[in-house]
């Protein structure tokens, strides 16, 4: 039987991860103009990181984690990385990344694992670019994250996503309001799903993000944290959507929106599109002031994001399709003493920058010419025997079909010259 890939992982081919490099690419750029610099943490970390930091009661942690035990004599648990924060921060504590420079903006892209059911826009290991703010607690770098993010939709052409905003208090105010809304949720049970009412005690919040139409119905005239934010949580939240206000950034408030890691406070975000289906999130993140005590570091705001990068590629690509590279130039060669002019001509023409192919073993002239005609090469070279021992060579544009004959001590000349109008 053939060895086929695992359930929810995916190859990204050639004709696909066009898109992706594009999107890479103006991430790169976008991040670099708000002076983020990137950083590479490893796609294995100790279990233990991911729950204490992304909470024991959130789907992740209960079940979507790849665990296993090392090979050590401990029987260490480790796990393929669910998400990128847990791992900056640890890396930010564990080199004292904040003694160097108190204030670090980080982003960081690659593959993320979580085993959930695979469907459009959700696989098992999938790609998030991320970035995060270390140090800073002020409500301008709240703004600041919201207007790269939107800035970096704009460079790569996305348009009609919505921004939900909500805050979720921090550790003065939220524990009054999840009173509130423990006694309102135990009123109504009953028809929460089993999940909901299992993590009830602990984890309140939960079922207001819950997508089971019961959890959604019981919930719907829930308390609403707005009411019960204390003054520096209300003055933060009304500064960051004052800020956006004046720079144009269009928001909606959403007070259900609470997230699905336990590490959020203050300013949480997602960034939504109505042509994905159920799996409308592209982006999502918010800030974590508690997070890096919680890891066992010196108190330190943070605050960041993670996007989808299949669901992001997903929405670029109805809107158009990126080409593969093609060749500038091809070479069609006849008899061993052309293959032996071109072949170092084409390395030589490579070195200047200029993408060269040409053919291995001998082939027809017709079969060569259909060949180059195939990957869309812009220009043919075309040298025979004959043409070599006059030492010349054909020349031919493939879009509108023009030739002409060249001198061959002239190609390499010619072409350069050309190559702005290839
Ligand atoms: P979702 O609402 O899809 O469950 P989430 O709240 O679990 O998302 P986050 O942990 O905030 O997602 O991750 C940020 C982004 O990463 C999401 O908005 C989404 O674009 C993407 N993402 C999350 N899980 C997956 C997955 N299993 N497959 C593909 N993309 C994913
Ligand atoms: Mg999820």
């Amino acid at each position: 039987m053939n060895i086929t890939a695992i359930k929810g992982f995916s190859d990204i081919l050639p004709g696909e991860i066009e898109t992706w490099q594009f999107v890479e690419e103006k991430a790169r750029e976008v991040f670099g103009l708000y002076n983020f610099s990137e950083i590479r943490i490893p796609i294995l970390e100790k279990t233990e990181l991911f729950r204490r930091s992304i909470g024991e009661t959130t789907d992740i942690v209960e079940k979507e984690m790849y665990t296993f035990a090392d090979q050590d004599a401990e029987g260490t648990l480790l796990t393929l990385r669910p998400e990128g924060t847990a791992g900056v921060v640890r890396a930010y504590l564990e080199r004292k990344l904040y003694q160097v420079e108190p204030v670090r903006k980080l982003f960081y892209l690659g593959p993320m694992f979580r085993r959930e059911r695979p469907q459009k826009g959700r696989l098992r290991q999938f790609y998030q670019i991320g970035a995060e703010v270390l140090g800073r607690a002020d409500p301008y770098v709240d703004a600041e994250i919201l207007l790269l993010l939107s800035d970096f939709f704009a460079k790569v052409g996305l348009e009609g996503l919505l921004l939900e905003l909500n805050t979720l208090g921090d550790r003065q105010c939220r524990p009054g309001y999840r009173q509130k809304l423990l006694a309102f949720l135990r009123e109504r049970q009953d028809q929460l799903c089993p999940n909901c009412r299992r993590r009830l005690e602990r984890n309140p919040l939960r079922a207001l993000d819950c997508k089971e139409k019961g959890c959604i119905s019981a919930t719907s005239d829930a308390p609403s944290i707005v009411g019960y934010l204390c003054e520096p949580c209300q003055g933060h939240f009304g500064t960051v959507q004052r800020l956006l206000r004046e720079t144009g950034l269009d928001y909606q408030l959403n007070s259900r929106m609470v997230r699905g890691l336990d590490y959020y406070c203050r300013t949480t975000f997602e960034w939504t599109s109505d042509r994905l289906g159920s799996q409308n999130a592209v982006a999502a993140g918010g800030r974590y002031d508690g997070l890096v005590e919680e890891l066992g570091g010196p108190p330190t705001p943070g605050i960041g994001f993670a996007l989808g990068m299949e669901r992001m590629v997903l929405l670029l690509k109805m809107a158009r399709t990126l080409e593969p590279p093609r060749p500038d130039l091809y070479i069609v060669w006849i008899g061993n003493q052309a293959r032996s002019w071109a072949f170092p001509i084409a390395r030589r023409l490579r070195g200047k920058g200029i993408n060269v192919e040409m053919e291995g073993e001998e082939k027809s002239l017709k079969s060569q010419m259909r060949r180059a005609d195939k990957m869309r090469a812009k220009l043919v070279l075309i040298v025979g025997e004959e043409e070599l021992v006059r030492g010349k060579a054909i020349l031919r544009n493939m879009d509108d079909k023009e030739q002409r004959e060249t001198a061959l001590d002239r190609v390499e000349e010619e072409l350069l010259a050309g190559r702005g109008s290839f």
